[in-house]
C-alpha cells in the first residue's frame, strides 16, 4: 500500500505542476467579493457577464444607491439573479458597518468575521470563506466540491461536514495566506483540467498517489 501524500505534499505537487495561480479572477478586491456570491450555483463565464454589465468601476456606493430590480437584471447572466440581487443588498447593509473599508474589515479577528459574514442572508460557509482568503486576507481552507472529490479520490476518509472537512486541513496545513489562496485555485485548476467528473488519469501527475488512479490503471 502506497503511503498517502499529506496535503503540503499535494499542495507542491500541484503548485510546480500548474505554477501560481494568482487568484481570485477579478479586476478588484470589490469585484472579488461581489463574484463571491454571483458564482453561488453557476460558472465563471456566467459571473464575467454580470460583472461586465455592471461595468469596470462599480462600486458599493453605487450598488447600494441602485434599485433591487435594477441590479437583478445587470447580473440576470449569473442565474438565480433575483435572489442574488437580494443578497449582494444583504451583504452590502453588513459591509457599510465598515464603511465599504476592505482594510477596516481585514483587521477585525478571523473567528469573529466568520461568523459576521454567516450571519448575513445569502452567505454560506463557501462564500465566506472565499471573501475572507481573498479579499479579507484572512488563511483558511475552502472545503468546495472540487476538494471533497480529489481528496475522496486520493484515499483520505473526509469528514462529513464542510466545517470539518475544513478544519482537519487547516490544522495539519501551513496557516499561510498565499499558500491557501494557491491551493484552492490549484484543486480548482486540477479539477477542471484532469480530475474532472470522468477523471483523465492515465496523464496526472498525481497518478502513484492516488487510490482511484491506481484503481483505473
Ligand atoms: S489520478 Fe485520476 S482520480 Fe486521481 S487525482 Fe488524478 S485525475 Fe483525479
Amino acid at each position: 500500500m502506497t503511503e498517502k501524500i499529506s496535503y503540503t505534499e499535494l499542495y507542491l505537487k500541484l503548485f510546480h505542476y500548474y505554477g501560481p495561480q494568482g487568484w481570485w479572477p477579478a479586476a478588484s478586491d470589490f469585484q472579488m467579493l461581489i463574484s463571491a456570491i454571483l458564482v453561488q450555483r453557476t460558472n465563471w463565464k456566467n459571473v464575467e457577464l454580470a460583472l461586465a454589465n455592471l461595468g469596470e468601476n462599480i462600486t458599493a456606493g453605487k450598488i447600494m444607491e441602485m434599485e433591487e430590480e435594477k441590479l437583478a437584471e445587470k447580473i440576470r447572466p449569473s442565474g438565480f439573479y433575483r435572489m442574488k440581487a437580494k443578497k449582494i443588498k444583504a451583504w452590502l447593509q453588513w459591509f457599510q458597518k465598515y464603511d465599504f473599508q476592505i482594510g477596516e474589515v481585514q483587521k477585525v479577528d478571523r473567528a469573529i468575521l466568520r461568523k459576521e459574514l454567516l450571519a448575513v442572508h445569502g452567505i454560506g460557509e463557501e462564500t465566506a470563506d472565499a471573501m475572507m482568503l481573498y479579499a479579507f486576507n484572512k488563511p483558511g481552507f475552502i472545503a468546495d466540491n472540487y476538494a471533497v472529490r480529489l481528496f475522496q479520490r486520493i484515499g483520505y476518509h473526509l469528514p462529513k461536514t464542510y466545517h470539518a472537512f475544513k478544519t482537519e486541513v487547516e490544522k495539519l496545513f501551513p496557516h499561510d495566506l498565499e499558500m491557501h489562496q494557491e491551493f484552492h485555485a490549484l484543486i480548482v485548476e486540477h479539477g477542471k483540467q484532469y480530475c474532472k467528473k470522468t477523471p483523465l488519469c492515465e496523464n496526472c501527475l498525481l497518478l502513484s498517489y492516488c487510490r482511484m488512479g491506481r484503481e483505473r490503471r
